[in-house]
């Protein structure tokens, strides 16, 4: 009996100039709260991919800042060093020496 079920989840239609809503027309294959849902209006899917996003998000941000934090290390390690010394240092070489003696 559940096969004749259908999804009936607002769907929207972005294929014009306005959003039209509609029922969902697709068979509900998930029961959540004694409501049917096809596999796209399904709140744990949909709650998924919301977490997805958002955790794809927070990682971008986090790699964002990460290299705005390194950018912000060298300029301050490069303050006042003339252009032509930091073209021919090798900051990390010089580390291992200092480090070696
Ligand atoms: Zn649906």
């Amino acid at each position: 009996m559940n096969d004749c079920i259908n999804c009936g989840a607002t769907a929207e239609d972005n294929s014009f100039r306005f959003t039209h809503y509609y029922p969902c027309s697709r068979r509900g294959t998930v029961e959540r709260d004694a409501k049917w849902y096809c596999w796209q209006h399904d709140p744990e899917y949909i709650e998924r991919k919301k977490k997805e996003r958002e955790d794809k998000w927070k990682r971008k941000w986090a790699r964002e800042k990460e290299s705005w934090r390194r950018k912000d290390a060298e300029r301050n390690a490069c303050k006042g060093v003339p252009t032509e010394i930091l073209e021919n240092i090798n900051v990390k070489s010089l580390l291992e020496q200092i480090n070696n003696e």
